[in-house]
């Protein structure tokens, strides 16, 4: 990449330098400057949206044949395993992720795009029972201009999560991702077009949420807005959304319990534990940020956890064995640490972490260790508000009852970890946890077949699932008439 020369953004279809201020990109690993690019302007949505909703009515995507559109997708996911390498050496650079890690998601993107176009394909509209001279219809159409808002932790999946139901259901698709990382997204979009997606559908405008975001959220064109990030940014779209009476989905942030009693495989909890905090530093919805372990376990576990966290490989995402990488930014580095720092005030002691090591060759990474702290209860604040780091708090318990009452004292309900070995248990458990997602014996697995998201705080609606594709359409119902003769009330 030429950190020279500076990017184009695409304004439906338009591949051309954004209107708004000019920013850099940078590589978390070294601070250094990536790539260059004009933010989009307000005048930029303007006619991003408008073109958007001119290509829904004129390009014919809509009015083609569900296999038709499913055959433009599959070809998206063809490109995309193509071209993986490139895609997951870019996205390393755009957000600092190890390079296993980018190309797993460079994977599930393709996948993706492969089961929407499956779905697209299988969809099955009804016809409803006839109770009348009426055959009775279920069928489903496009939205129009929708929009996809995306947080930088994980890109390229989170938009082609969005990117590739709402194509498949016929919809043009506006796309913000976040400020910091809005390479995959582009790339996602050229590669949409390579494939024979009709020019103007997709837009890309990279910039500011509070002012590209908010306006494309507004715009009376755009139909729905899919949007995962904070869940005070989920609630301000929710409130501009109850006012048009627009449909949105909401993917927002988590503080998950693991909860591992005394009975459980310690070899897999340990692995699990680790790997649900402290992959992806931390940075995830999911990340398993709440431990709670049978007190009986308690100290043996920690040690364990304590000296597995202090094993793993901080340092350069390039390099293939790296475990975790940099942070997102320096700010976001900073906030890490005071949360931290509040655990420790609030009588927390740190039992392993809490500082920026020293990474040999990239001494300007925005690198923090893996960090556990103990000795507090689940009211504190760092119990509570989501970090979104590589901080652990772990907490003893003492039976099932207390345990649930716990891990469910949360505002948050999104993903819920349960280690044990009696089946009945687990089941048990598995119902009464409060969360949209919960791991039994395993950890951070998904699947594009099955539905996620969250309760309360963590969000609205669901994603992924054969049923995905119907966020992004309308219902409507048909009556078809067939009766011999007029009907009867007026008599004329
Ligand atoms: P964020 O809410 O700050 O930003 C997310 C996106 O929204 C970005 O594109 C941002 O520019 C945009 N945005 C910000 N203000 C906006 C506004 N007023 N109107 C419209 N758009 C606006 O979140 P972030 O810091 O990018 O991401 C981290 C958060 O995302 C964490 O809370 C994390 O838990 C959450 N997240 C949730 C999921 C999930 O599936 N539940 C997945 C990944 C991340």
């Amino acid at each position: 990449m030429n950190p020279q020369e500076v990017l184009p953004i695409c304004i439906a279809g338009e591949w051309r330098l954004g209107t708004g201020d000019r920013y850099g990109t940078r590589y978390p690993a070294t601070g250094e400057v990536v790539a260059e690019l004009n933010a989009a302007s307000l005048a930029d949505v303007e006619e991003a949206v408008q073109g958007a909703h001119h290509a829904f009515l004129t390009s014919g995507w809509a009015q083609r044949k569900p296999h038709e559109r499913a055959a433009v997708l599959y070809r998206v996911a063809e490109l995309i395993r193509a071209q993986a390498e490139p895609l997951a050496q870019r996205q390393r650079l755009d957000n600092g992720k190890p390079i296993s890690e980018t190309r797993a998601l460079v994977a599930s993107a393709a996948g993706t795009f492969q089961f929407f176009a499956a779905a697209c394909e299988t969809l099955e509209e009804t016809i409803t029972p006839q109770r009348g001279d009426c055959l009775t219809m279920s069928v489903y159409e496009p939205m129009g201009v929708v929009a996809a808002i995306t947080p930088w932790n994980s890109p390229i999946a989170s938009e082609a999560q969005k990117m590739a139901p709402a194509l498949a259901a016929g919809n043009a698709v506006v796309v913000k991702p976040a400020e910091v990382t809005p390479l995959m997204a582009l790339e996602l979009a050229r590669i949409c077009e390579e494939a024979g997606v009709p020019r103007g559908l997709i837009s890309v405008l990279p910039g500011k949420g509070s002012v590209i975001g908010d306006a494309i959220t507004k715009h009376p064109l755009v139909r729905r807005v899919s949007f995962t990030g904070g869940t005070t940014t989920g609630k301000h779209i929710a409130h501009i959304a109850a006012d048009k009476m627009m449909p949105v989905s909401l993917e927002l942030g988590g503080k998950s319990p693991t909860m591992v009693f005394d009975d459980a495989d310690l070899d897999h909890a340990v692995n699990g534990v680790l790997y649900g905090i402290f992959s992806s530093s931390g940075e995830s919805c999911i990340a398993g940020s709440r431990l709670f372990v049978a007190r009986s376990q308690y100290e043996a576990f920690i040690d364990r956890l304590a000296h597995g966290a202090a094993q793993l490989r901080v340092g350069d995402p390039a390099d293939e064995r790296t475990q975790m990488g940099p942070l997102i930014t320096d700010r976001h580095r900073d906030s890490i640490e005071s949360y931290v720092a509040a655990g420790v005030d609030e009588g927390g002691q740190l039992r392993t972490g809490g500082v920026r090591p020293d990474v040999a060759g990239l001494p300007n990474g925005y690198f923090y260790t893996p960090t556990i702290i103990e000795g507090l209860d689940n009211h504190a604040r760092i119990c509570q508000e989501e970090i979104f780091g590589p901080v652990l708090v772990a907490i003893p318990f003492d039976d099932e009852d207390d345990l649930i009452e716990q891990a469910n004292d949360s505002v948050y309900a999104l993903a819920a970890g349960i280690w044990t070995r009696d089946y009945k248990r687990a089941w048990r458990v598995a119902r009464a946890v409060q969360a949209g997602n919960v791991w039994i014996n395993t950890y951070k697995q998904f699947s594009i077949a099955t539905p996620f998201g969250g309760w309360r705080d963590s969000g609205l609606g669901r994603e992924k699932g054969r049923l995905g594709i119907l966020q992004y359409m309308e219902q409507k119902s048909v009556y078809w008439g067939l009766n011999e003769q007029p009907l009867p009330w007026a008599n004329h």
